[in-house]
Order: C-alpha cells, then sequence, then structure tokens
C-alpha cells in the first residue's frame, strides 16, 4: 500500500456512530509521527473541529459554490408559465399577478427554466452555498473543514473542493518533506449519499465505525457496498460494544480480519467534548481502546 500520501477515510452507515470521535483521536496519534492533514467531509454537520476541542479562530475561510439560482427579470416576463410547469422541482409558482415566483429552498440549480423560457426573462446566477475553513491546530497539524449551508445542495461537490484543498496542503513543501510519510485523515458524512461517495474516491483505506444495534448494523453493510465497490481495503470499529454485548459479538465475528477494535459506552465522552476536551486529552478507558485501534491500523498500513 503506498503509503507516502496515505488518505484514510473514517465513514460509517449512521450518523451518531462516533466517527469524529475517532477521527479527531486518529489525527492526535498519527501525528506525532506523520504528516497530518484532518479533514472535515461531513459537510451538513461538521463537527470534527469540536471533537478537537477547537471549534472557534479558523484562520482562513473559502467561499464555496456548488449551484445556481435563476434570477427573472420581471420587465421581460410576459407570465406564459411555462417555467412554472417545467420545473419538477415545483420551486416556482404563479403569483395571482400571474408572475412566477421562486422558493430558492426547493431550487436544484438545474437550469430548465432557463432554457424553457421563451422570453429569456430567465438567467442562472451562481450563488454562494458553502465555505471551506482551515487552521492549524493546537496539535501542530492543520484542520479543514466544509459546511453546506442549510437547504442547499451540492454536498458531494463542496467534499471534492474541500478535498482539493487539503491536497495543496498535505503537497506544501514546508509541510511534507519528501522523506515524510503524511496521512490524510478524513471525517466521512454517513450513509451511503454523494458526500460519502466523494470522501470515498481516490482513498486508501476506509474505517467503517459501526455500533452493536440491528439498524447499526444493516446500515453498516450498506455502506460496504459502497467501499467495495470502490475496491478500497477496510477495517471495522464498533463504537459503544458494551450497549448490546450479544451483537456485538456477531458483528466482531461477521468482521473476521476486518476488525480493528471495539470502543465502550462512557456517558463521561459526552462531558468531555461538553467542555471541548478531546478523547486522548482524557483517562477515559476509550482513549485506550483508541490506541490499541490505532497499534493494529499502523500494522495493516505498515507505517
Ligand atoms: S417562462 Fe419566462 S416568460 Fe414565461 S412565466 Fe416564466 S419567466 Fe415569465
Ligand atoms: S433552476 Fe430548475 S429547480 Fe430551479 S427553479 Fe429553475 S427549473 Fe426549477
Amino acid at each position: 500500500m503506498e503509503k507516502e500520501k496515505m488518505k484514510l477515510v473514517i465513514t460509517s452507515g449512521k450518523g451518531g456512530v462516533g466517527k469524529s470521535m475517532l477521527t479527531s483521536a486518529l489525527a492526535m496519534l498519527f501525528t506525532k509521527k506523520q504528516k497530518v492533514v484532518a479533514v472535515d467531509c461531513d459537510v451538513d454537520a461538521p463537527n470534527l473541529a469540536i471533537w478537537l476541542g477547537e471549534p472557534e479562530n479558523w484562520e482562513k475561510t473559502l467561499p464555496v459554490t456548488t449551484s445556481a439560482k435563476p434570477e427573472i427579470d420581471y420587465e421581460k416576463c410576459n407570465g406564459c408559465g411555462l417555467c412554472v410547469k417545467n420545473c419538477r422541482f415545483e420551486a416556482l409558482r404563479l403569483t395571482p399577478q400571474g408572475k412566477p415566483e421562486l422558493n430558492p429552498f426547493l431550487c436544484e440549480g438545474c437550469g430548465a427554466c432557463e432554457v424553457i423560457c421563451p422570453q429569456k426573462a430567465i438567467k442562472l446566477n451562481p450563488v454562494q452555498n458553502g465555505e471551506i475553513r482551515t487552521k492549524r491546530t493546537k496539535y501542530s497539524f492543520p484542520l479543514i473543514s466544509g459546511q453546506l449551508y442549510p437547504g442547499e445542495t451540492g454536498s458531494g461537490k463542496v467534499v471534492a473542493e474541500i478535498k482539493k484543498e487539503a491536497e495543496k496542503l498535505i503537497n506544501e513543501s514546508s509541510f511534507a518533506k519528501a522523506s515524510e510519510d503524511a496521512v490524510m485523515l478524513i471525517d466521512s458524512a454517513p450513509g451511503t449519499g454523494c458526500p460519502v461517495i466523494a470522501s470515498l474516491q481516490d482513498s486508501n483505506f476506509a474505517i467503517l465505525v459501526t455500533e452493536p444495534t440491528p439498524s447499526g448494523f444493516t446500515d453498516l453493510k450498506r455502506v460496504l457496498e459502497v467501499v467495495n465497490h470502490f475496491r478500497i481495503p477496510y477495517g471495522i470499529v464498533i463504537n459503544k460494544w458494551d450497549i448490546y454485548k450479544d451483537l456485538s459479538q456477531k458483528i466482531e465475528k461477521w468482521a473476521g480480519s476486518k476488525f480493528l477494535g471495539k470502543i465502550s459506552y462512557d456517558k463521561r465522552i459526552f462531558k468531555a467534548i461538553a467542555n471541548l476536551t478531546p478523547i486522548m486529552e482524557t483517562r477515559l478507558k476509550a482513549k485506550t481502546e483508541i490506541q490499541g485501534i490505532y497499534q493494529k491500523l499502523i500494522k495493516i498500513l505498515n507505517f
């Protein structure tokens, strides 16, 4: 496995199973020996900065444009209603005054209204619907985080943009010297949608996090299908393993050689994060368990 610039994706079939916790902890462990870039690609609900205890003080913010919205020239519009009829997202309606009105939250920016308008009264304009923020953390590695604004679409494109920025950082001569290995730790969105696919693309290894619940296990199998589609080597981690020990054992057995380790449920983890204390700065059992996962991982990745 090429390890000079390793891209590790931490993903899951469902949300709330501990991806960001694990990503933050692994970033802090890898940074002791490798160059690390932590990348939050869960653009609808980014929280890696919180798990690193540093949600504020971003150094740079870049605007992101993933779609366009129509602008209607009411001088030219004759109220024919063709745009309304042909918007399959029902983002346009005719007002009582007979003019089209846009609901920007329903608009997908497909451009059909612009094409169909006989009066050339509609023009699609790019809109800023997200941003990418970067900073250097107090643990010396940089963090890149993307945010898609509420109600906006195009999360896959935002992820692609974040990864480009992360790539630039990892290629910076001052950052990744030729003799040192670099690890990009990508905290993916949960599920199997566009942002997950965009996160997994070109990655070298995927860590699939699950919890021992029937829905957690089912969703794990679904996201595994995507990982297998891209033929990405992977490992499996069970978080909160002790909330349902029988199912946890079943998942562990099912995972076989892909099993990386398990993390105990502990309410104090949430207390720590509420105080912005990263898990690796606590004395909780989860810290030791994650260290065990890291040890197994570096053997597999040949670090
Ligand atoms: S298609 Fe064009 S002219 Fe017809 S209602 Fe829409 S904007 Fe107005
Ligand atoms: S761009 Fe597409 S979704 Fe948006 S209003 Fe026009 S037809 Fe509807």
